[in-house]
């Protein structure tokens, strides 16, 4: 999609900032294609020299996904960079071993399989294409039913929290599904199965689960919910089902927590997505969605593509995909096994308790995640009255750290957090050094004048200002310039030392 954002400086020429290397002395072409081809040396440093400027991946605690794989496997996967996973019948050992990934995940969801059975799944971009494809196997199922019943199918809809990740909403406006969100509340930000169950009826085609929520970690109750449903069918006669979005924490609770209940040993599981990129430990570019049986994707979304006489299935939104990551996760699933991955999620586990503790021990922040759930570490200011969570991301963005600040979902959006994924390149080294930067951004914020002081001043002053000239900045405009007066004060006003 062509949504290119040609910069604010629309009077720069096309080119802009002459590169100067050993190589060219030519501007870096931006918008149009140069006329003319370049040597690859020239090519190859223009961009890793402005790729320099991106954050560093390990450094990222914002994010889920994988930055770290053994060398071996990354040879694997340059390996395999050529292969496009759509040609089964030229590929064939990896269609296979896509479908022994997708068999053995089933496994680790407790798919209600027999020992010569084969599990029903789709290798996909992410856990986003995961959950299009189940939404649209519930949406499909559903209708069908309505119009087996002859009752109207043109107002489907879907339960699931506040805390829903992004996809969720892609996924009800391509779709045409009406979102009904379960508020989250102070204190509590996750679905409430009991108001999630209220908000059930005849055109709900599924409760969605998240399972380990994307805002603090925390896994729902899935058990709770399942029966609570159950229940309601029961009574109402419907037969809702159950969808798991485990994009982080499918690849956590199998390992970490093998006695919770939240998969496929819950009847009203219909289907379950996982993330191979997040803790399924492979870089960014795969996930998983599995059924719980046959019956419950419908075989009307399945395409059978004939290869010379054999027939594959597929169901995925896109053709053409790169095979490595799938290659990938097999190495980590075979090279790691159960033991491996318990040593990982634990490792992750322990050094997420370390953080948090450490966190606690300044006395100055409130835990909001849990120590049972996805290992993050999401945590506000006790006190904000001076300054906030947003303030303590900008500053600790200068020892080279990307800790995310961002608000809690509607209802409780008064509530800020700072938020640490913990992968397993994080190492308790990197941990201790970050808690030691941390407490050094405290001691500088607290002699730092309170932003709130800088707003209200700054507010004052664009009053006046509006009154002169009568011209009213937009509360958008308002807001930069506050920043930007801040950080400018900041800058001035401290030297940090950075290690
Ligand atoms: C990350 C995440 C997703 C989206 O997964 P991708 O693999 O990035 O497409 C969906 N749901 C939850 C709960 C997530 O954490």
């Amino acid at each position: 999609m062509a949504s290119s954002n040609p910069c604010s400086n629309s009077h720069e020429s096309v080119h802009s900032s002459p590169f100067a290397s050993r190589y060219v002395q030519n501007p870096t072409p931006k918008f149009v294609m140069p006329e003319n081809s370049m040597s690859k040396e020239a090519a190859a440093q223009i961009i890793n020299d402005e790729l320099m400027l991106d954050g560093n991946p390990r450094l990222n605690l914002a994010s889920f996904v994988t930055t770290w794989m053994e060398p071996e496997c990354d040879k694997l996967i340059m390996d395999s960079i050529n292969k496009n996973y759509v040609n089964m019948d030229e590929y064939p050992v990896t269609t296979e071993i896509q479908n022994r990934c997708i068999n053995m995940i089933a496994h680790l969801f407790n798919a209600p399989l027999g020992d010569s059975d084969v599990a029903v799944g789709a290798g996909t971009v992410g856990s986003s294409e995961a959950i299009m494809l189940a939404g649209l196997a519930f949406k499909r199922k559903w209708q069908s039913k309505r119009k087996a019943e002859g009752k109207a199918f043109d107002k489907p809809n879907l339960v699931t929290g506040a805390n829903f990740h992004v996809c969720w909403e892609k996924f009800c406006r391509y779709f045409e599904v009406e979102l009904r969100e379960v508020k989250v509340r102070e204190g509590y930000y996750v679905m409430d199965p009991f108001e999630a169950v209220e908000m059930v009826d005849e055109n709900t085609i599924c409760v969605a689960s998240i399972f380990g929520s994307t805002y603090n970690g925390e896994f729902e109750d899935v058990k709770v919910l399942n029966d609570l449903l159950m229940k309601k069918n029961k009574e109402s006669g419907w037969d809702t089902p159950i969808h798991v979005d485990a994009a982080s924490g499918g690849f956590i609770a199998p390992f970490l927590y093998p006695e919770l209940e939240w998969d496929f040993r819950l009847p009203l599981v219909k289907s379950i997505n996982v993330s191979g990129h997040k803790y399924g430990l492979v870089y960014a570019g795969i996930g998983w969605v599995i059924w719980r049986t046959r019956q419950d994707l419908p075989q009307q979304l399945i395409f059978h593509i004939d290869y010379l006489g054999a027939d594959q299935s597929t169901f995925t939104l896109n053709f053409s995909k790169g095979s490595s990551q799938v290659i990938a996760q097999y190495y980590q699933l075979i090279r790691l096994g159960f033991e491996g991955y318990r040593k990982v999620m634990q490792n992750c586990r322990d050094n997420a308790m370390a953080l948090k503790e450490g966190l606690q021990n300044t006395g100055r922040f409130t835990i909001v995640s849990k120590d049972i759930g996805v290992p993050v570490v999401a945590f506000c200011l006790k006190d904000r009255s001076t300054h906030d969570e947003f303030e303590v991301s900008v500053m600790l963005r200068r020892f080279g750290w990307i800790v995310p600040a961002y608000r809690m979902p509607k209802d409780a959006k008064h509530v800020s957090v700072l938020r640490v994924v913990v992968r397993e390149d994080f190492s308790r080294a990197l941990a201790e050094r970050l808690l030691v930067d941390i407490i050094k951004v405290l001691a500088e914020l607290d002699t730092l004048p309170s932003k709130n002081a800088a707003k209200a001043t700054a507010l004052a002053k664009d009053e006046d200002a509006a009154n002169d000239s009568a011209v009213k900045k937009t509360a958008e405009e308002t807001e930069m310039e506050i920043v930007n007066a801040w950080i400018d004060m900041i800058t001035k006003a401290t030297k940090i030392t950075c290690c």
